[in-house]
């Protein structure tokens, strides 16, 4: 189907299910209420209906992303224009949410791209898709004592949602060829993954400056190993190149289902509870009118890693003070409630190279992926990744605060991921020369931030703290990863590409003080937030859930999504994870109902 095709097939789909859901003025019941349809909520509604005697209904704030951008979420070139600038924010694909004021940004509050549309942030992510290490699994399983969670007890799930197509090596440069094992992979899931038919030039030239310096191509995002360096999968369509959503893959095919309910531009307002502190329904409001959908088994929170501890809080679920404070009544004391928030940050270092802008879309490079879904378009650009351990020579003068941190994480768990973007990503540069970026990450970060409310009303924003950077651990890691990128950038290996000085952080940036100074006012945070609600067993007074996702002090509640995670797993992609996780807890809802 052509993409204008789709498009008008959805506006329709739209209008119909805006108008009838407005005529539901008076409670309705289904078996499960889920509200959030993103890739958790749609995970779960999708395996629920299979059984077609469970009723299930999906309450979602916004609408379908291609009702409101067009094709722009479905071509994978083009996924610089989603996740920031003022036109996407300007629109009602995203909720608006800014942070509170952070010392990291120098007190200033910055943006938070979360979207509001059906696939929620995977209809416009930018579709890495990895999986992450054996040893942080094995930390998951002992954190939360539930050794369900260990990997090998977790890939069934993993596999599960795949549907694996190998890289079409026809198209891609000769020297970009992906390894993977074939045993990691799996076909027949709802969820598209694949290589891009295409395989950037400036990832060849890493691949040799990263393997120069000790980290050969042997990492292939889904063998539990992070470690190496190596090609990125992408959850993308086979042929066509099209962005794999959990909207497109998890709810369009499975529309015409008679028993899944959807409930498009709603917003859930509260959670209702019966005097027994039993979940019973949602209170929700479509256009101007406010009624309940009531739930027969249970209400499932998939409203995402800021919304579903905002809904707990108002509902009467959190903890106890900031719900007095807001007059809330306690349904149930949960001080975890919003606690923990865990998040990636990168830092850009950019230098001139010798290479063609791929970033400058012709109109052949446009019928280059419509005709044949071929050319620069059918990727985002990052398609290269590479982990490690800082090595010791970087270590020298690490606090012990840092040391132990370190050693305190399993021993596989990285502390420094770079991945590139041809393209410049700081600085201002000059338009006939082309740049490229490699962004050095921390993804074993020690700080944790919070989540809260400003009022008892969901339509305010929740108070975002995501207290990046706070810890010493968190500046030494960050400051090493980047010296470690520089060393990759000026590698001999590298040395036929890189043509002049680097743009940023810039030669004049040196010092330990100078680099701070630069990572503080460019860093990028990954928007992989975490661990709001985070899960664990019921000693544990901050577990918001147990493993099943079931919410502590209430009957018939479950939350899941990626606030329920116990920490941040490593890796370029939590995506993964969060499909995994809703696959698992899907069946969990099954065997107990
Ligand atoms: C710009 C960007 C780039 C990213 N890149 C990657 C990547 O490359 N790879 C990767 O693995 N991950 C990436 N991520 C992260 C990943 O997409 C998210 O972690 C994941 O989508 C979270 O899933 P979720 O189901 O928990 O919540 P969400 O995806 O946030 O979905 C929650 C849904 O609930 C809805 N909702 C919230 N509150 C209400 C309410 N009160 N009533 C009704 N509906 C409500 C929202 O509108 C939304 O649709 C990226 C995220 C962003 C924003």
């Amino acid at each position: 189907m052509a993409i204008t095709e789709i498009y008008h097939t959805m506006l329709f789909h739209v209008l119909f299910i805006t108008l009838w859901s407005c005529a539901i003025t008076s409670a309705q019941t289904f078996d499960y209420v889920i509200v959030g349809g993103g890739p958790a909520g749609l995970t779960v509604a999708n395996r629920l209906t299979e059984n077609s005697s469970i009723t299930v209904a999906v309450i979602e704030a916004g609408t379908f992303p291609e009702d409101v951008l067009g094709n722009v979420t479905q071509v994978p070139g083009y996924v610089g224009e989603l996740s920031s600038g003022p036109e996407v924010f300007d629109t009602n694909i995203e909720w608006g949410f800014m942070t509170t004021p952070q010392p990291s940004k120098n007190g200033t509050s910055v943006i938070y791209p979360r979207a509001k549309t059906w696939g929620g942030c995977t209809s416009i992510n930018s579709m890495a898709y990895a999986r992450s290490a054996i040893g942080a699994y094995q930390f998951w399983a002992d954190t939360v004592d539930d050794q369900s969670f260990t990997y090998d007890n977790l890939v069934s799930y993993y596999k599960k949602s795949m549907n694996f197509t190998p890289p079409d090596n026809e198209t891609r440069f000769a020297n970009t060829t992906p390894s993977y094992h074939v045993s990691s992979t799996a076909e027949g899931g709802p969820l598209a993954v694949s290589y891009p038919s295409y395989g950037t030039a400036f990832s060849t030239w890493v691949a040799k400056g990263m393997a120069a310096l000790g980290l050969p191509q042997t990492f292939s995002a889904i063998d539990g190993i992070l470690s190496g360096s190596g090609y990125l999968l992408l959850t993308v369509n086979h042929p066509n190149g099209h962005r794999a959503s959990a909207e497109t893959q998890f709810l369009r095919p499975y529309l015409d289902r008679p028993n899944l309910f959807l409930f498009n531009e709603t917003l859930a307002q509260r959670i209702i509870f019966n005097g027994e502190k039993v979940a019973t329904g949602v209170e929700v409001t479509t256009a101007s009118t406010t009624y309940t959908i009531s739930a027969a088994k249970e209400v499932i929170l998939s409203a995402g890693v800021f919304q579903s501890p905002q809904l707990l809080m108002v509902s009467g679920v959190g903890p106890a003070a900031t719900l007095e404070e807001y007059d809330i009544d306690v349904v149930a004391d949960r001080p975890g409630v919003g606690q923990g928030m865990d998040d990636h940050l990168f830092v850009p270092v950019v230098y001139p190279v010798n290479l063609e802008n791929i970033a400058v879309v012709t109109e052949d490079v446009i019928d280059e992926f419509n005709n044949e879904a071929i050319g620069a378009l059918t990727t985002t650009g990052s398609d290269y990744v590479a982990f490690e351990r800082i090595p010791t020579s970087l270590q020298a003068n690490w606090s012990v605060e840092t040391t132990e941190f370190v050693s305190s994480l399993p021993a596989d768990w990285p502390t420094s991921q770079y991945l590139i973007l041809p393209g410049a990503l700081a600085g201002t540069p000059e338009t006939d020369i082309v740049y490229s970026t490699l962004m050095p990450a921390l993804i074993a970060p020690q700080s944790r931030g919070n989540v809260s409310i400003s009022s008892s009303s969901m339509s305010d924003p929740p108070l975002i703290n995501p207290n990046w950077l706070a810890t010493t651990a968190d500046q030494e890691l960050i400051l090493a990863t980047v010296k470690r990128a520089r060393q990759f950038m000026t590698s001999e290996a590298m040395s036929g590409v890189v043509i002049g000085e680097e743009l940023a952080p810039g030669p004049s940036v040196q010092t330990d003080a100078e680099l701070l100074k630069y990572i503080r006012e460019t860093f990028v945070y990954m928007c992989h937030a975490h661990s709001t609600n985070k899960m664990g067993n019921s000693s544990n007074p901050m577990a918001v859930v147990d493993t099943t996702g079931k919410v502590y002090g209430v009957e018939n509640l479950r939350v899941i999504d990626a606030s329920i995670f116990p920490f941040l797993l490593p890796g370029p992609a939590p995506q993964t994870h969060i499909y995994m996780l809703a696959e698992k807890l899907a069946d969990d809802i099954k065997n107990d109902n």
